[in-house]
């Protein structure tokens, strides 16, 4: 009898040793289910739809079709695609009310954006006060962006500013070069045209760890944008960023008078 209890008391332990353990383990759809729930969207699924909590209702935009994106992306030919509910551009999002999401899901997809901080605005702009914007940003220290320099915050307003068609270019120059490996002029010419004709789309800017943090207390401090950040994860190769639109933040208040008033 005692060796029976005795067993059953390790068995206990040892279970829960492992929901411990899995709270502690945070991921992305441990996080979801904290933050997430209403209606939203999510940008660029394609085969990896973030997990979310039953009462998370989701509709999936892409700028293609889901038999489009097989064009574009070949090597997805064998895997299992999400559906396409709005077609539209992730970047953009004029499809999309202002004020209409409960939360807005973007998984490496601000990297792939060619003017970063329009898009973050178009993402606050779709979401309700109070909405959730669920983010995950690979750090290029992990991936084949790791010889390429970090985009500077600089670079970043120059694309918002000027468009970002003006350093389209010398984004995909350095894709080749840095990521693609080519050494060839000639090649390297070749690649670039072929690649921008066939609208592909590259890393156009990539972000270190620290970087993409610095990129949105920077983006808090130049644009009156209402995003608080709740949460900043290190989730293996990438950061999770967890951000609240929020026009009621009583902490930068203080200094809002000496920042660039942007309007949403
Ligand atoms: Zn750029």
């Amino acid at each position: 009898m005692q060796k029976i209890f005795k067993s059953q008391t390790r068995n206990l332990v040892k279970d829960w040793a492992k929901i411990i353990m899995r709270v502690r383990r945070l991921d992305r759809a441990t996080i979801a289910s904290i933050y997430l729930d209403g209606v939203g969207i999510e940008i660029g699924a394609l085969h990896n739809p973030l997990r979310v909590p039953l009462s998370a209702k989701v509709r999936y935009v892409d700028r293609h079709s889901v038999s489009e994106l097989r064009k574009q992306y070949p090597e997805m030919q064998s895997l299992k695609l999400a559906n396409v509910d709005i077609i539209d551009d992730g970047e953009t999002l004029k499809t999309i009310e202002d004020s209409t999401q409960d939360f807005v899901i973007a998984n490496h997809f601000l990297e792939h954006c060619e003017n970063p901080i329009n898009a973050v605005i178009n993402f606050l702009r779709v979401l309700r006060d109070g909405g959730i914007l669920y983010l995950s940003i690979p750090d290029k220290q992990f991936t084949f962006d790791k010889k390429r320099q970090v985009s500077s915050f600089e670079h970043l307003i120059h694309d918002y500013q000027k468009g970002p068609t003006s350093s389209r270019k010398d984004h995909f120059r350095d894709w080749v070069i840095n990521v693609e490996q080519k050494r060839n002029e000639i090649e390297i010419q070749t690649r670039i045209d072929e690649l921008i004709s066939n609208n592909y789309s590259i890393h156009y800017h990539v972000w270190a760890q620290n970087d993409i943090l610095n990129f949105f207390v920077l983006l808090n401090e130049r644009f009156n944008l209402p995003l608080e950040i709740q949460l900043f994860y290190k989730n293996g190769e990438e950061v999770i960023f967890i951000i609240k639109k929020h026009y009621q933040n009583l902490y930068y208040s203080s200094v809002s008078n000496k920042r660039v008033t942007h309007a949403l």
